[in-house]
């Protein structure tokens, strides 16, 4: 099964990406992810990307396609996989149709901005390895500590409030449109993100049959 996850910046679609993972064992490919970790390690890809991941804008469209392009076309992807970030402009919707890949869901969660702020507000991530966490709702065993590698959590750049409120414009801009391109193609569902991290779990499984 090929999936997307669409959402605003902190709507929980890298939790319900682990999520779906694990329930129908197929990988998540998360651009910010795979940005993130170029960025760490400094390679052609990262010093791109960085500039406009620091302010809350979007990295080029041709980098991010060519970013998937090359991780869908890896062994584990055969089963299908779920899409967390990506896409992110029509552009983006339209390069993965001339790639040839026919999606079977798109799970769009709906989030109001103040919660995204609130939300964002409490996310930490570890600058080891690059796990997620929340203050308020997936709070570390040690605080500051990372549960998996013990390296130091941190506030994310793009967290901060004024990059979170021009990423939220940005998605709003360019994100948004997106829904209307896959709505037309009959494979949207919208889900409600739940205060509780498993109430929207069971929204997002149940929308993922239906
Ligand atoms: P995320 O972790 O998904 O919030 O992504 C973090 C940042 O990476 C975004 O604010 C963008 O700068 C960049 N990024 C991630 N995915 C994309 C995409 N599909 N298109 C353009 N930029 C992206």
């Amino acid at each position: 099964m090929k999936i997307i996850l669409l959402g605003a910046p902190g709507a929980g679609k890298g939790t319900q990406a682990e999520v779906i993972s694990g329930h129908l064992g197929i990988p998540t490919i998360s651009t910010g992810n795979c940005l993130r970790e170029a960025v760490r390690t400094g390679s052609p890809l990262g010093i791109k990307a960085k500039e406009d991941m620091d302010r809350g804008r979007l990295v080029p469209d041709e980098v991010v396609i060519g970013v998937v392009k090359d991780r869908i076309a890896m062994d584990d992807c055969k089963k299908g996989y779920i899409l967390d970030g990506f896409p992110r402009t029509v552009a983006q919707a339209q390069a993965l149709d001339a790639m040839g890949v026919e999606i079977d869901r798109v799970i769009d969660l709906e989030v109001a901005d103040e919660t995204i702020k609130r939300r964002l507000s409490g996310r930490r991530v570890c600058e080891g390895c690059g796990a997620s966490y929340h203050l308020d709702y997936k709070a570390p065993k040690q605080e500051g500590i990372c549960d998996l590698c013990g390296k130091a959590l941190v506030i994310r750049k793009d967290d901060e409030p004024a990059t979170v409120q021009d990423r939220l414009n940005v998605y709003h801009q360019q994100t948004e449109p997106v829904k209307a391109y896959y709505s037309a193609k009959g494979v949207l569902r919208q889900v409600e993100g739940q205060e509780k991290v498993e109430d929207t779990s069971a929204l997002v499984l149940k929308a993922l049959e239906a």
